[in-house]
């Protein structure tokens, strides 16, 4: 039942323009209105969420002037760093106007912003509001980017190829190739150093599970000395309401209904990797060579330099695509993960991905191209052992190879068996009792004393 006492009070949610932190804020947006709060959602103008599939949200468009970036758009940093400068200033004015106006629902009671969003940190502090960061990568994560000045001082930065395969001191499972960003420059070391200060926030919400991830969470709350709230899996909280950026190819369902169970590997790399054509010709021969019915994903950009992906495919390919295949530029990939057909995910590892994967039982083939990616790679392979890594290039034969043992061998049975243990577990978290059920009361209650 709706809360009225909470409905008077607005939170403020600040996302950033990628897919991988939309979804997850929009999903903690979600969860706060059903308990009642009022929602409101300052985006940048670019790469905006759909607003008319959120009725219940204000949405509050923020400038970005990222026309500079439509070339280098993919040159994250910089793109980061513009937000940042740009999007300030309109926002500051915004939320000025609105507390401005004497209703109670537009009394802001507190500021949520994503890691990435980190100017949010100033206006809140302008306007004495309390604000709150969401962190939407796993919290190792964020543990490997801290660790970024003690490497630097004990001299491991810059890395050195021959240490890559050598663990890490101190950041146990993970080797040195594993980190998420080679900090050798300033750059980048000021960009870990900006996502990781938390600033003047009054809390953590992460999307992890304290079981998943207890003893890097106890050292990041000894590190932050502010409460932190770990309530995911937050797409497990929430119903299930459409955040995709690209429209989602729904047929692939019904396809998906004519498949024999656990048969399918369904093949995403996310909203931002990338891959060349060599690779696109490799995984393609890769799939047709493994026998297996396959569900891919070849989103609009995915190959470097084109768009035009249907033509790219190798002479010979489409008429296995028609005997035992589907291709999709955009899946919804929850019910793709929750449908009994899929029996593997070859993915490139993003959180969301992962907790989506996982919770439904689907062992995974990792492939991870950059950030936190290697890092969810490596605890799936490594800690979770519900996944197995393509390390090597990327060739047709490992394709193959991969996809039989994760599909078709005991080693992947095991790992099937595993991913379905730890589903459950994650599951019953959310449910009445369960460590994010009882974690999530604790943020309202957290979110309400803020502005009592
Ligand atoms: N996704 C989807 N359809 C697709 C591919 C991806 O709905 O065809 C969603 C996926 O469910 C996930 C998000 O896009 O929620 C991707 O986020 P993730 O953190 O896995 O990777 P990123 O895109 O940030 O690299």
């Amino acid at each position: 039942m709706e809360k009225q006492g909470a409905r008077r009070r607005r939170v403020v949610l600040v996302l950033p323009p990628f897919q991988g932190h939309i979804t997850p804020m929009l999903q903690l947006g979600a969860i706060l209105h059903s308990k009642g709060f009022t929602i409101t959602v300052a985006h940048a103008e670019f790469n905006a969420p759909d607003s008319s599939k959120h009725p219940e949200f204000f949405f509050l468009p923020l400038p970005a002037n990222l026309s500079d970036y439509d070339n280098s758009f993919w040159n994250l940093l910089e793109v980061i760093t513009a937000i940042n400068v740009h999007c300030k200033a309109p926002l500051q004015r915004y939320l000025v106007q609105m507390m401005e106006k004497p209703e109670p629902q537009d009394q802001v009671c507190c500021i949520i912003y994503d890691t990435i969003m980190y100017f949010t940190d100033a206006v809140a502090n302008h306007l004495k509001l309390p604000s709150i960061v969401l962190c939407t990568t796993c919290a190792s994560n964020i543990l490997a980017w801290h660790a970024n000045p003690r490497l630097q001082a004990e001299g491991y930065i810059p890395l050195q190829e021959s240490l890559s395969n050598e663990l890490v001191p101190e950041l146990h499972p993970l080797r040195f190739k594993d980190l998420p960003l080679d900090a050798s420059s300033e750059v980048v070391m000021q960009f870990t150093a900006d996502l990781c200060n938390i600033r003047s926030s009054a809390a953590v919400v992460w999307n992890t599970i304290e079981f998943l991830e207890h003893s890097v969470l106890s050292q990041l709350q000894q590190q932050y000395q502010i409460p932190i709230f770990s309530i995911g899996p937050l797409h497990k909280i929430t119903p299930a309401s459409t955040t995709s950026l690209l429209k989602e190819d729904t047929n692939c369902l019904a396809w998906l209904d004519k498949q024999v169970l656990n048969s399918v590997i369904y093949v995403s790399m996310g909203s931002l990797a990338i891959m060349d054509y060599k690779e696109l010709v490799e995984t393609a021969w890769g799939l047709a060579n493994s026998d297996q019915p396959f569900l891919w994903v070849v989103r609009p950009g995915l190959v470097k330099g084109s768009d035009q992906w249907v033509e790219l495919f190798p002479k010979g390919f489409k008429e296995i695509v028609g005997k035992r295949g589907q291709i999709v530029t955009w899946a919804p990939q929850k019910e793709v993960l929750a449908h009994d057909a899929v029996g593997g995910f070859w993915s490139h590892c993003g959180w969301n991905s992962t907790l989506e994967s996982i919770c439904e039982g689907v062992p995974m083939i990792c492939r991870p191209s950059f950030a936190d990616q290697k890092v969810n790679a490596r605890y799936l392979t490594h800690i979770w052992r519900v996944g197995l890594e393509i390390e090597d290039v990327m060739d047709s034969g490992g394709i193959e190879r991969a996809i039989r043992r994760l599909m078709v061998e005991k080693e992947g049975e095991e790992m099937r068996q595993r991913a379905i243990d730890m589903g459950q577990q994650i599951k019953s978290c959310v449910q009445k009792g369960g460590s994010s059920y009882n974690t999530l009361n604790d943020l309202e209650e957290f979110i309400l004393s803020q502005s009592s």
